[in-house]
């Protein structure tokens, strides 16, 4: 079934054909598929007016003409085709457009769902097919003000408060499972147990992917191709839909396949969890301040996991870690029985592929203990856990957590505090920060974002902003 980026490439394609070309006559094959007016009505009407623009709505093509705008729409498996000459007309053409060029504009439908209806010029909405339905998904009244209402009132799984075309038109099926995985969100979740940060998500990625299927010419798989000789090209980006079996991109688990609401439903188990705690996980830099925000958490009673400490733990009590550890990088990491973390440390400084070993060595392990502390809180039916991971995004982590929090500092103020808290010249502060990711790029990975530039007093308005928010989402007391 076409989707609004198939409707918008056949909208573009068509639009060289036929943009200044009058009608000259309408030939029927198949009337029904005219619901608007009667058809000796919509054939007097339509003759003799010229197209002069196509513009499109949700899945609705709508043909501008001097005095009547032609609204279309494609259902399963409808197609426009530019025919040069009756011969070429095939028995699935139902209604034929002669232009004043001598050529027709056909349209095609094997299943004949399609449908035709002819309103006075850009009164489609006069249409109850069309009042009806919600904002355009790339449209900006898609936001999260207008969304975030519907959705928590929902008792509904959030795939199908997403492809419910009353609140927000243009997504099918194909996107809906794309959204959610970009979000994160498990597709049977509860509209009322999404939270905000999550439909903040949803709307950026559903943006996202739509403009991204625009741009590539829509989705071309086995139940829809477009006429006219142009193939979309999103169908290689596909992370989830369709790809059963197959290894997530971000994760190693495998895509599965279930039905939501009737609807083939594809999604990552791991990355999109079924769960009753939602993890937030909290980013930055070196001095940027994220241990401050965590600290701002615990004092309001939230469970923080602090991933360095469970590190330091580890390399003390595991033995297994140790015995890895001590093959992989030598002796010279000993020091009083223990494994020095400081020596370890300056062996994988500037090494990337060392770096990398001690990662992969350490990472199941500190994973295992995450996990663990996580399950304890749910223990305790907490519903917020935040996990204080600075490498988060260095060490692609971030299918662990649902939201990410990043504490964010510019340059100039990162390198000055770590100056101050070291007590090191600039150029050392420089080189400490240059193993990392720089903040600007983790700004764009992330959800949330503090901005920890200013005072002390002005972070903790925005932690109180963010936590007011999880309160009023049920999430915190
Ligand atoms: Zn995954």
């Amino acid at each position: 079934m076409p989707e609004l980026p198939e409707v918008e490439t056949v909208k573009e394609t068509l639009k060289n054909f036929i943009i200044g070309r009058s009608i000259k006559e309408v030939i029927l094959k198949y009337d029904k598929i005219i619901k608007y007016p009667k058809v000796d009505e919509f054939v007097l009407k339509i003759i003799n007016q010229t197209f002069t623009d196509i513009r499109r709505y949700g899945k609705y093509l709508l043909f501008d003409l001097d005095d009547f705008t032609m609204v279309s729409h494609l259902r399963m498996e409808g197609k426009y085709y530019i025919r040069n000459s009756l011969q070429e007309i095939t028995k699935h053409d139902h209604i034929i457009f002669k232009l004043d060029n001598g050529k027709y504009l056909s349209y095609h439908d094997v299943r004949k769902f399609g449908t035709m209806e002819l309103v006075d010029r850009h009164l489609e909405k006069s249409l109850k097919s069309i009042s009806v339905l919600g904002v355009e998904v790339n449209s900006t009244e898609f936001n999260v003000s207008y969304l975030y209402p519907l959705i928590k009132k929902s008792n509904r799984p959030i795939k199908s408060i997403m492809l419910d075309q009353h609140i927000v038109t243009g997504l099918g099926n194909i996107y809906v499972d794309e959204t959610l995985y970009m979000a994160k969100i498990h597709p049977r979740t509860l509209g009322k147990d999404i939270v905000y940060y999550q439909v903040e998500k949803l709307i950026k990625s559903a943006k996202e992917i739509i403009r991204k299927a625009i741009s590539l010419g829509g989705t071309t798989i086995r139940t829809y191709q477009s006429s006219l000789g142009v193939d979309g090209r999103f169908q290689n980006e596909l992370n989830v839909h369709t790809l059963t079996g197959q290894k997530c991109k971000d994760c190693d688990d495998t895509i599965v396949k279930t039905r939501v609401g009737g609807r083939g439903t594809y999604f990552c188990p791991t990355c999109q969890r079924e769960d009753t705690v939602l993890i937030v996980g909290i980013t930055g830099s070196i001095s940027s301040g994220k241990s401050m925000v965590a600290s701002l958490f615990r004092d309001n009673n939230i469970t923080v996991i602090d991933s360095d400490k469970i590190y330091k733990k580890l390399l003390k009590t595991d033995k297994i870690m140790y015995n890895e550890l001590i093959s992989e990088f030598g002796n010279t990491i000993i020091k009083n029985n223990m494994i020095d973390r400081s020596s370890l440390g300056n062996i994988v400084f500037n090494d990337y592929n060392k770096r990398k070993k001690l990662n992969e060595i350490t990472h199941p392990h500190i994973m295992n203990e995450l996990r663990k502390s996580i399950n304890e809180a749910k223990m305790n039916s907490e519903k917020l856990v935040v996990l204080d991971i600075p490498l988060l995004i260095e060490a692609n982590l971030q299918y662990f957590v649902d939201i990410i929090l990043l504490v964010y500092v510019n340059k100039t103020k990162q390198i000055e505090r770590l100056m101050n808290r070291d007590n090191i010249n600039e150029q050392i502060a420089k080189s400490k920060i240059k193993t990392q990711i720089d903040l600007e790029s983790k700004r764009k990975l992330s959800d949330i974002i503090i901005d920890n530039n200013g005072t002390k007093e002005e972070t903790a308005k925005q932690f109180m902003e963010i936590y007011d928010r999880l309160r009023s989402d049920g999430i915190v007391n």
